[in-house]
């Protein structure tokens, strides 16, 4: 894993997603095979292939004014392009610092995150008005989960920590992304879940050429008989994604559940 030390010139940049995002690092540790934030390299020198490096930004907390009235009622995700809380913030404190410096500026604050390392700043996220911590969470299976989000929290530790954020009274909920077909139980998930959050989103596993051939090695190595249904999926021809989604949204009904859907049908061959 390369790492990098750099100066960043921006800090807090308006997004299509969301009315702000904060990378405190360009790159990712946490190794998602499925990673759709991989195209991000273009924007860096590195040779190294996404996921093996990580630049830095040293300087971004000072780069968030110390008075303004400009993100108030304005929402602000962390971690649209990285994982805030992967491992090297252990050492960096980046995404502290950040919190720290945005407390006085208290915007809506977002964070998706596939680590419990976010328990260390329950102390300064206690002190945001609005607040959501949103765990990814995709996978039960810890055999399945190391293969597929190599240096991302186990889910077991992901479920604890939401369940510890719940009792410390901060909102939460869980992005159940990307669904593998034949192989997330959103079921299970929301069954393991439900008593510490009652917000869900999800989104289905988007068939981007750039992942498509680490997705093929992972079933040829574990569940080679979903190839050739994934295949058909992402060519358009199966309305898997439209009954999941029925069901998806019944389910949430049933169960008084807030449901957000990403889904994205659009076949790309
Ligand atoms: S945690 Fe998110 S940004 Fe990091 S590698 Fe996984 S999908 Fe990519």
């Amino acid at each position: 894993m390369k790492i990098k030390e750099i100066k960043a010139k921006s800090i807090i940049t308006k997004s299509a997603l969301t009315d702000y995002v904060i990378n405190p690092y360009t790159g990712c540790m946490h190794g998602c095979i499925y990673c759709y934030a991989r195209f991000m390299k273009r924007f860096t020198n590195h040779p190294e292939p996404w996921g093996d490096f990580v630049d830095v930004k040293i300087n971004a907390p000072d780069l968030i004014p110390e008075k303004t009235d400009k993100y108030k009622n304005k929402t602000i995700l962390m971690g649209s392009v990285t994982d805030a809380y992967h491992p090297i913030e252990i050492k960096y404190k980046l995404t502290r610092k950040i919190l720290e410096k945005l407390i006085p500026l208290q915007p809506d604050l977002n964070i998706l995150t596939k680590s419990d390392l976010v328990l260390r700043d329950i102390d300064l996220l206690k002190k945001f008005k609005n607040l959501l911590i949103t765990f990814s969470l995709s996978f039960l299976d810890e055999k399945y989960r190391k293969q597929l989000e190599p240096l991302a929290c186990p889910s077991e530790r992901r479920i604890k920590a939401l369940e510890d954020l719940f009792r410390a009274g901060i909102k939460t909920a869980i992005f159940i992304s990307p669904i593998f077909p034949e192989i997330t139980d959103w079921q299970e998930i929301i069954k393991k879940t439900k008593n510490f959050t009652k917000e869900y989103w999800f989104e289905n596993l988007n068939p981007y050429f750039s992942i498509r051939h680490n997705i093929i090695k992972f079933l040829k190595n574990n569940q080679p008989e979903l190839i050739n249904k994934y295949k058909e999926i992402w060519a358009g021809k199966s309305d898997y994604w439209s009954r999941e989604e029925k069901k998806i949204k019944q389910f949430c009904k049933n169960n008084k559940l807030i449901c957000k859907i990403y889904f994205h049908h659009k076949k790309q061959q």
